[in-house]
């Protein structure tokens, strides 16, 4: 088809809105995937992700529609993933299109995440259609909550579409509007190859499985591209477009979206947001916002039992083979003995890779609190990346520690304002702004520290709301605060794995909750186990697990010893995953106990 006629768009929505059954009854509609074939939820793919209900990787599906005009149309609809920590390939996706859905549930209303990814559309200059979606339900409000889209986002709402994609309600409609209110791609077939990577996989037998839209000029099957910012030039084997399975073809041209292989050994060398263009014709300046994805968030991965540390390196590899933000390496543990310190982009990335190694490779791991990466200037004037707290100089090598600070916008009714201030407050963050939009829409605006995010920031913000407010978060900067490292003492030994930086305000209550904690979590032994929090050589709390009594013990093994011991250990293994330290086991709860104080 003639570039005039194709259309790229994608799907924004906060969370659970309905931009996964929108775009399956898209594809359904425009016979792009027949009836009996289509599975629930076509788009998202990966068993954890349907699970959890969220998008996590990018996908994209090319349909065919012959719209009222009597024309055929090539509508492309790039996938957007669900949540903050993938914010960067979000931006990267919406680069690729002319226009976005906007999907609003008309019995919820905007949320955090809708005008985030609002933003996001904007910056990329998209034209923005809005959908109210779920009109079916009963409680659907639509004449509120498109009322509620003109006040808070700013867009005009009078001609709305009120859709159910579950019922198969509005689809027609929107499909029409695609066609006639998103731009078509500017013709630019003439200028030399530029084309934009917006998501990539590994293939075991084809290598890494790249997807692009082409911005300018064509690409060819058997053409010797250049990755822009890899710098590294491969062959294309194979070339073609999603449908949304793949199909071959010899060639696209700009405007067009498709997938190539190349026999890339690692999506690292594929990066989304990285720009392809022809090795014997490179374009001169890549495309604009290439960014190379940071980890924020760092933890330690540690098998329970030693003999799986290689089998947990060659998982590690494999992961990374599909996912170019983890990041790892060795990390020796006192306390814990060999592991991994890995990064991830967010906290949930960091569940879903903890998860995956569980499950998929069937490693028994230990995973320690969650750290951010702080900036340690030392006294030879060295910036030092602390991502790992039991590494943090000395207080007399140190000069200065700055921390990662996120700007946080909350969208809660009016009467939580109140209860979410002081969560804010209590977790150092500074006001910013306050925004009334109407009695179920107030906005919050403020800076805080992101360790106190990677906490249990967002489940606070849950419950002090009964689920009523969203909320969205980015990074704005490092500044430098009075921070110290809480050193923990189990059994009279230092526990690096549980060591951790906090504000010196914070610290002796803390210290004193997480000794109260770890009480609670470590299970008695036949000694009297001395619990403590210090500074430096001062101790801040201590608390003490006494010794199992000897009835307990005579209790345990009366009767028939083999068959209780046997039970036991079966209900140990099953149930408490133990990492012994000296002569004392902790579970693996104890080590996310900072996560779970008040
Ligand atoms: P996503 O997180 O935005 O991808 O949302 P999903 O498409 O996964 O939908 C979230 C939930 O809302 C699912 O249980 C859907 O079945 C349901 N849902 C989606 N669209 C509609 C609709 O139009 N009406 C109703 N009643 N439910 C819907
Ligand atoms: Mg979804």
């Amino acid at each position: 088809v003639p570039v005039s006629r194709i259309r790229n768009f994608s799907i924004i929505a906060h969370i659970d809105h309905g931009k996964s059954t929108l775009a399956d009854r898209m594809l359904q509609v425009t016979g792009t995937v027949e009836e009996r074939k289509m599975k629930e939820q076509f788009l998202d793919n990966l068993d954890l992700e349907r699970e959890r209900g969220i998008t996590i990787k990018l996908q994209a599906a090319r349909m065919n529609y012959t719209a009222k005009d009597g024309q055929h149309y090539v509508l492309n609809l790039i996938d957007t993933p669900g949540h903050v920590d993938f914010s960067y390939e979000v931006s990267r996706s919406l680069a690729a299109c002319e226009g976005a859905l906007l999907v609003v549930d008309a019995s919820q209303g905007v949320e955090a995440q809708t005008l985030a990814n609002v933003y996001l559309a904007l910056e990329n200059n998209l034209e923005i259609i809005p959908v109210l979606n779920k009109i079916d339900l009963p409680g659907a409000e639509p004449e509120r909550v498109a009322e509620e889209i003109e006040e808070i986002v700013g867009l005009d709402c009078s001609g709305i579409i009120k859709a159910s994609a579950k019922e198969g309600i509005g689809i027609d409609e929107i499909l029409e509007s695609i066609v006639h209110l998103v731009p078509p791609p500017q013709d630019t077939t003439n200028q030399p190859l530029r084309a934009l990577i917006f998501d990539s996989y590994y293939d075991a037998y084809r290598g890494v499985v790249v997807y692009f839209r082409v911005m300018d000029g064509t690409v060819k099957k058997g053409d010797r591209v250049l990755l822009m910012a890899s710098g590294k030039e491969y062959e294309i084997d194979e070339l073609g477009v999603l449908s949304p399975h793949q199909i071959q073809v010899n060639e696209l041209h700009a405007g067009e979206v498709g997938y190539f292989a190349a026999a890339i050994k690692t999506v690292e060398d594929a990066r989304v947001g990285d720009t392809i263009t022809l090795a014997q014709k490179p374009a001169s300046e890549p495309l604009p916002g290439y960014k190379e994805a940071k980890p924020m968030v760092f933890c330690g991965l540690f098998p329970t039992d030693s003999d799986q540390y290689e089998s947990l390196r060659d998982a590690l590899n494999k992961l990374k083979l599909n996912d170019a933000a983890l990041n790892f390496e060795p990390e020796t543990s006192t306390a814990m003995g060999f592991g991994f310190r890995c990064g991830f982009l967010g906290l949930l990335h960091m569940e879903i890779v903890q998860e995956r190694l569980e499950r998929e490779y069937d490693l028994d791991l230990i995973t320690t609190a969650p750290s951010v990466v702080y900036q340690v200037t030392t006294t030879d004037e060295e910036v030092l990346e602390i991502d790992n707290p039991s590494q943090l100089p000395p207080p007399q090598k140190r000069i200065k520690i700055e921390e990662p600070y996120v700007k946080v916008e909350i969208l809660t009714p009016e009467t939580y304002v109140g209860a979410l201030m002081d969560l804010c407050q209590s977790r150092r963050g500074e006001f910013k702004d306050m925004r009334y939009f109407t009695q179920t829409r107030t906005a919050l605006i403020y800076e805080l520290p992101l360790a106190e995010i990677v906490t249990d920031f967002f489940d606070q913000l849950k419950s002090r709301t009964r689920g009523y407010a969203s909320m969205e978060y980015h990074l704005i900067g490092y500044r430098e605060n009075e921070l110290v490292k809480l050193d923990i003492m189990v059994n009279g030994d230092g526990v690096d794995a549980l060591a951790m930086i906090v504000h010196r305000d914070k610290a002796y209550n803390v210290g004193r909750a997480l000794t109260e904690k770890l009480k609670e979590l470590i299970p008695r032994h036949q000694f009297k186990v001395p619990i403590q929090a210090a500074i430096g050589a001062k101790i801040i709390a201590s608390e003490h697990i006494p010794a199992l009594r000897k009835d307990v013990l005579a209790k345990c093994y009366g009767g028939d010893i083999t068959r209780k011991k046997k039970l036991l250990e079966k209900q140990a293994k099953g149930k408490k995953r133990m990492k012994s330290i000296g002569t004392v086991d902790v579970p693996q709860e104890a080590f996310m106990a900072v996560l779970r104080l008040n």
